[in-house]
């Protein structure tokens, strides 16, 4: 970490340096084995053309003339990606072991100024990983928190991802934490509690106003294991309700990712025209044949559904012993349909100190295809964020989001755990 962190203060002040010469910098890229984000094989031998913040042109290397003055970064002996997407991250949020307070110590012993901190830690965290794109989906509790950081990373203050950043969320009264307290108590909330779809409408225009680019729904709350062994969930808001969040943030040209496990709220969440499924634990038929109807993105987050297990013979333990399990038959059958499945990791109720591509890992063991689940990474994800062409993709006008590893992530996809150069709008931010 010492070692890295040296590397990363350097190359920061290299860059500044550079680009305080005026013509935009040019850097050349040999890249031994390339995964561009979208064609179905891998290329060999490539040169990428990076002009400034994108690049430029990407060519087999016997055709490629390296420009003149460029900076050339070899990369020939690695597997060069663009730089990964996590769809669903927090970066307020900093685990939810019990040990720990769970997740009520996020909110109420933290200060507000730590759980910044904090946040940078995170952000950074990601893209030394080679994550350049977070779509973070809620704060926890932090207000508005991600635009502040938003705004930190693009002025420059800090290293960080690209940040797609929805704010404070939206859930209905018994619908979120703090929970548990006191009824005399007026505790506060990890989500924004509106009731109605006058309030729902307005908490959505805050959020907008105030500089959310998605707009975060609880869709369900509770979980629990039902009468026949089925996972039974809490459903918040009503159709009526949720459709006055989504027809006001569809008129603010955004979307709105729901979070929603099953049943009656995950249909309501179909229903009210949800555009992203968030964790979607136990998809029946019927939910998958309206997303694809609809063309609905799926953001599964498996991995989070393995941790913090409460013991086997408790209620809490099986029932979250049956979440993982629902979420495996869930996962394989949007698969196999043809859903639109995004990668997102859910990490903040991960610990951000483990690593992020491990939801690479459980997507393949549940059979989806390594380039398939770079893909999620990559360009499908840009194609949910509004950013096709623009990041998940190594090619001419993309900008220069660019991570290379060491190894063949087709062939071991744990390979993507272990990023050794990270490039995010053509400035090196790791490397090593
Ligand atoms: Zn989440």
């Amino acid at each position: 970490m010492k070692n890295f962190l040296f590397v990363l203060y350097v190359s920061l002040t290299i860059s500044a340096f550079g680009q305080a010469q005026g013509a935009p910098e040019v850097t050349v890229i040999r890249a031994g084995t390339l995964i561009d984000g979208k064609s179905d094989k891998p290329l060999r031998d490539q040169v990428i053309v990076i002009r400034g913040n994108k690049i430029e042109s990407v060519t087999g290397s016997s055709a490629a003339k390296i420009p003149e003055g460029a900076t050339v970064i070899d990369l020939s002996q690695q597997t060069v990606l663009p730089g990964l997407i996590d769809s669903h991250t927090h970066i307020f949020l900093q685990g939810e072991a019990p040990a720990q307070g769970g997740y009520d110590a996020n909110i109420l012993n933290a200060p507000l100024a730590l759980r910044a901190a904090r946040a940078t830690v995170s952000a950074r965290r990601a893209l030394e990983q080679g994550f350049t794109t977070l779509r973070d989906v809620e704060t926890e509790g932090a207000g508005y928190g991600d635009v502040g950081i938003k705004q930190a990373i693009n002025a420059g203050y800090i290293p960080g991802p690209r940040m797609f950043v929805s704010t404070r969320a939206i859930s209905s009264t018994g619908g979120y934490p703090l929970e548990g307290y006191a009824p005399e108590l007026d505790m506060p909330k990890g989500a924004q509690i509106a009731d109605g779809p006058v309030e729902a409408r307005k908490a959505a225009r805050e959020q907008l106003d105030h500089g959310a680019d998605w707009i975060k729904v609880y869709m369900t709350h509770r979980s629990w294991v039902g009468k026949n062994g089925e996972l039974v969930s809490q459903p918040t808001f009503t159709v009526e309700e949720l459709r006055a969040i989504v027809d006001e943030t569809h008129g603010w040209g955004k979307k709105v990712a729901c979070h929603a496990y099953s049943g009656i709220g995950l249909h309501r969440a179909l229903d009210g025209g949800c555009d992203s499924i968030e964790h979607g634990l136990d998809l029946d038929d019927a939910a998958i044949a309206q997303m694809l109807k609809q063309g609905t993105w799926y953001v599964p987050t498996i991995s989070v559904y393995y941790t913090d297990w409460a013991p086997a013979d408790t209620p809490e333990g099986k029932r979250d012993r049956l979440r993982a399990s629902a979420h495996e038959v869930s996962f394989k059958k949007a698969l196999k349909s043809g859903v639109k499945i995004v990668f997102g990791t859910d990490m903040g109720g991960i610990p951000w100190t483990e690593p992020i591509a491990q939801e690479f890992t459980r997507m393949v063991d549940f059979g989806m295809q390594p380039m398939d689940a770079i893909q999620s990474a990559t360009s499908r994800a840009a194609v949910m964020l509004e950013m096709e062409g623009k990041i998940g993709i190594v090619a001419p006008g993309a900008y220069a989001d660019i991570i290379a590893v060491p190894g063949d992530p087709l062939r071991d996809i744990k390979t993507l755990e272990t990023v050794s150069f990270v490039m995010k709008d053509g400035r090196v931010f790791r490397e090593k």
